[in-house]
């Protein structure tokens, strides 16, 4: 996991107004728990699920402002900033972060530019992590489309 929380307090969060991280299967715990976990962060409205345009798998990652609640969401057009993004940094606390978010490391150039680093696994990879929990995820859209509305 890496923080900076000097650079991005000035940089205000540049990454994350352009997307969300994407989450990989264990940001949500153990095995046993995994699936009542993703069910609740998605019922919560606060995640999402988006298709992968390589393979139109599923993943889950957090919702963008304003398509809170929007299950699958599609929206792609480099200005969907993360609903967990304030004026003061991150909501969640750095452990609780999306994969991609705890991997990333913003830092300083020799030449005084900051740049953030990614320690991640490639994007293909962290796609490949979802493939075994594609009828998991498919069933718990059809559990929450099924079930009335708390609104
Ligand atoms: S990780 Fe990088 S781009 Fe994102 S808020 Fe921090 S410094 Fe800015
Ligand atoms: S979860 Fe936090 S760090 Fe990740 S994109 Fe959203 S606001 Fe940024």
């Amino acid at each position: 996991m890496y923080e900076n929380t000097e650079l991005c307090a000035e940089c205000k969060g540049e990454c994350c107004k352009v997307f969300p991280g994407l989450c990989i299967p264990t940001d949500f715990g153990r095995l046993a728990n995994r699936r009542g976990r993703i069910k609740k962060a998605l019922q919560s409205g606060r995640y999402c699920l988006e298709r992968s345009a390589v393979n139109r798998w599923l993943m889950v990652r957090p919702a963008v402002i304003g398509y809170e609640r929007v299950l699958i969401d599609g929206k792609h057009d480099g200005n969907a900033e993360c609903t967990f993004l304030r004026g003061t940094g991150c909501e969640l606390s750095a452990g609780k972060r999306p994969y991609d978010c705890r991997t990333l490391e913003p830092v300083i150039s020799r030449r005084g530019r900051k740049f953030c680093k990614d320690h991640g696994m490639s994007q293909d990879k962290q796609i490949r992590r979802w493939q075994p929990y594609q009828q998991m995820l498919r069933e718990i859209v059809a559990e929450i489309e099924a079930a009335p509305s708390a609104n």
